[in-house]
């Protein structure tokens, strides 16, 4: 299995993960051309996509959905609920936009469940819900060949349930939203966003994937991929550094090997092998 973030940030979401002839696109938050485009910089023909996994509603995971259906022939795994809040007025689309979505989508779903497991081509698929303010988000771990991997973006904190789901993981994406101090310093954003982001249903901190690391990861990963990084509230090198540091403080007896590694909003990371 092998996988890479095709792009990362408020401003849109994507992630490629590929084992044998199957490719899944998780989320379309950038535009549907810079999707097609980023595909294509890490050798992959939109045309060829095997399904796209869309994990909420919100404008940065499924806001070049639409467009993009168009360029493709794989369907679309999506829970019922997050469908109807996609083609729906929650979106916060005007005009015609619920319509179209509801046209381009007919035929083409796949309904999943946030907390039901489901296959696309030869890649297993292990939903599990995690907490943040959109109607049916989920997390995920993606198994083949006895490899496991795990994406999780958009939630609030780190439930008992997430940190099991985590155990066991040869890669691991994960949102590492805000620095706290820069998110409380921000003089951009109006002090109920701020709350929101910090709410248990918000965006996951610096500080909290540092806690994580310490005290309830098992180190067994290869990579951990910091993801959906602030470009207003956060800073890759503090991201980075704050996890480094989190993983050197690990009692002797759970040092890892685990590497650190960053996506970025404007273009793709290196494909990661595993
Ligand atoms: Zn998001
Ligand atoms: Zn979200």
């Amino acid at each position: 299995m092998r996988f890479t973030v095709l792009g990362s940030g408020s401003t849109g979401n994507a992630v490629l993960i590929c084992a044998g002839q199957t490719r899944v696109l998780v989320d379309a938050g950038l535009s549907a051309k810079e999707i097609v485009r980023r595909l294509a910089l890490v050798g992959c023909d939109a045309a060829e996509l095997s399904g796209v996994i869309i994990t909420h509603e919100h404008s940065d995971h499924a806001g070049g959905l639409r467009v993009l259906l168009k360029s493709l022939s794989c369907p679309v795994y999506i829970s019922g609920a997050t469908r109807e809040a996609y083609i729906g007025e929650r979106a916060g689309v005007g005009n015609d936009e619920p319509r179209k979505r509801a046209d381009v989508l007919h035929d083409r779903t796949v309904e999943i469940s946030s907390s039901q497991d489901f296959r696309v081509g030869e890649i297993d698929f292990h939903p599990f819900t995690i907490p943040h303010d959109a109607v049916d988000n989920f997390g995920f771990t993606a198994t083949h060949a006895g490899v496991k991997l795990a994406t999780l973006m958009d939630f609030g904190c780190i439930t008992t349930l997430i940190n099991e789901r985590l155990r066991g993981c040869a890669a691991i994406v994960i949102e590492s939203n805000h620095s706290r101090d820069m998110l409380k310093a921000c003089s951009v954003y109006p002090w109920e966003l701020k709350q929101r982001i910090l709410s248990r249903t918000g965006h996951l901190s610096n500080e909290d994937v540092a806690a994580w690391l310490r005290e309830g990861y098992d180190g067994g990963a290869q990579h951990i991929v910091l993801a959906h990084l602030s470009q207003r509230a956060n800073n890759p090198y503090v991201a980075k550094l704050s996890a480094e540091v989190a993983l050197q403080e690990r009692g002797e007896l759970f040092q890892t090997t685990t590497q650190i590694m960053l996506s970025h909003h404007k273009e793709p990371m290196p494909w990661i092998e595993l």
